[in-house]
């Protein structure tokens, strides 16, 4: 891997064009670089902001060839880059982050056996390839627990909990019978997550734990920073540091965890998963850092030094899903308040239309209550 950084007037190559990639597009062009979108889809939000946009299939070898060979560096916004792409475009340049991470966040299994090598806490786990293995599954780790996907699964799909055994072979249906992974079902206080970056020389820098809230599965609020005691918020940056480590991991990775109630211990955090991509309860660092999630990760992509992750104010990220985009106008009207809207045309039920970041003073962010 090259130490030399890509300077302003260089090209980074992004693969996926939507809100991430048009948010990492705007910090790129801040930074003076230029952005060369890569995504199959017709006017993704990203390519409006970026310099250059090829409309291509991720199968396409010869368009990955010459998208990889027309920029300094790629990198992408989603984790489900499949690996042959990702292997033709680093056979052509340079991709950060590597193919561990991605093959690692790509399948659930691998990423818990991944967090147990590490003797890092996850919820028990099994894998399940057929009507017996979950049987037994069900019987070792007990109930209420969650059949999961082992690929391709976000924002709650793909998923099915399994309340009592009988339930097992409807949840393995209503997944379609794919390759699984059961996990017991965690009875948390709060989730979190840590937004960590590593440079390519093996710095890292995690802003400060937050809490995030979901409302039918899909980030609702994002509060920075969650309230915990410091300890534990240490532990969870920690945490996160490591995994970015031992994964030779370059960029900005969002790690979700689990709090558990046992207060006072040091092992109340289990990772649920990781994002190797920036990440949507990252959006606050945007308002409220001076270095925000997508700059930091375009400066660890192109080698730069990674900017200071501490906080100017403390801030609750709302996001926009939906028809609550048409909240646009009044939001506009709040204090302290910056509202981002990611350009796209059709407000379908459960897509991310935006985000609303409301800053407060240092310390003084008010307790905020599920809705
Ligand atoms: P995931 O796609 O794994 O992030 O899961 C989506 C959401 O489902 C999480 O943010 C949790 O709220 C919930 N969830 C997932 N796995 C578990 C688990 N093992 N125990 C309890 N809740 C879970």
């Amino acid at each position: 891997m090259s130490g030399k950084p890509i300077a302003p007037g260089g090209t980074v190559g992004i693969l996926g064009g939507g809100q991430l990639g048009r948010m990492l597009a705007s910090a790129a062009a801040e930074m003076g670089l230029h952005v060369h979108i890569y995504c199959p889809d017709e006017n993704p939000p990203a390519a409006e902001v970026a310099a250059h946009y090829t409309r291509a299939e991720y199968e396409d070898e010869a368009a990955l060839i010459r998208f990889a060979e027309s920029v300094d560096a790629v990198t992408y916004e989603f984790e489900n880059v499949p690996a042959e792409t990702a292997r033709i475009l680093s056979e052509h340049g340079i991709v950060r982050p590597g193919p561990i991470a991605l093959a690692t966040a790509q399948d659930r299994i691998v990423e818990k056996n991944f967090m147990k090598a590490q003797g890092i806490l996850t919820a028990p786990y099994a894998d399940i390839t057929d009507e017996t293995s979950l049987k037994d599954a069900v019987e070792s780790i007990g109930c209420p627990s969650v059949l999961k996907t082992r690929r391709f699964g976000y924002d709650g799909k793909g998923q099915a909990k399994i309340a009592s055994p009988e339930e097992a072979l409807a949840a393995y249906d209503e997944i379609g019978r794919q390759p699984a992974i059961l996990e017991g079902f965690v009875k948390f206080e709060r989730e979190i997550s840590v937004i960590v970056a590593r440079g390519i020389d093996g710095q890292t820098a995690a802003y400060d734990p937050v809490e995030n809230i979901h409302k039918n599965h899909i980030l609702d609020r994002t509060l920075a920073p969650a309230e915990l005691p410091k300890a534990v918020a240490d532990e969870a940056c920690a945490i996160a540091a490591r995994i970015a480590s031992e994964l030779d991991y370059v960029g900005v990775m969002g790690v979700e965890m689990f709090l558990l109630p046992e207060a006072g211990s040091k092992r109340r955090l289990l990772v649920n998963e990781i994002a190797p991509r920036v990440h949507n309860s990252g959006h606050w660092t945007m308002d409220a850092c001076a270095v925000s999630q997508f700059e930091q990760h375009m400066r660890a992509v192109c080698g730069w030094p990674l900017g200071h992750p501490r906080r100017h104010s403390d801030a609750v990220m709302t996001n926009l899903i939906g028809d609550e985009v048409n909240e646009w106008e009044r939001l506009a009207t709040e204090p302290d308040t910056s509202v981002h809207l990611y350009g796209k045309a059709e407000a379908r039920p459960g897509r991310k239309m935006g985000h609303a970041t409301r800053l407060y003073t240092l310390g003084k962010r008010p307790p905020v209550t599920p809705s």
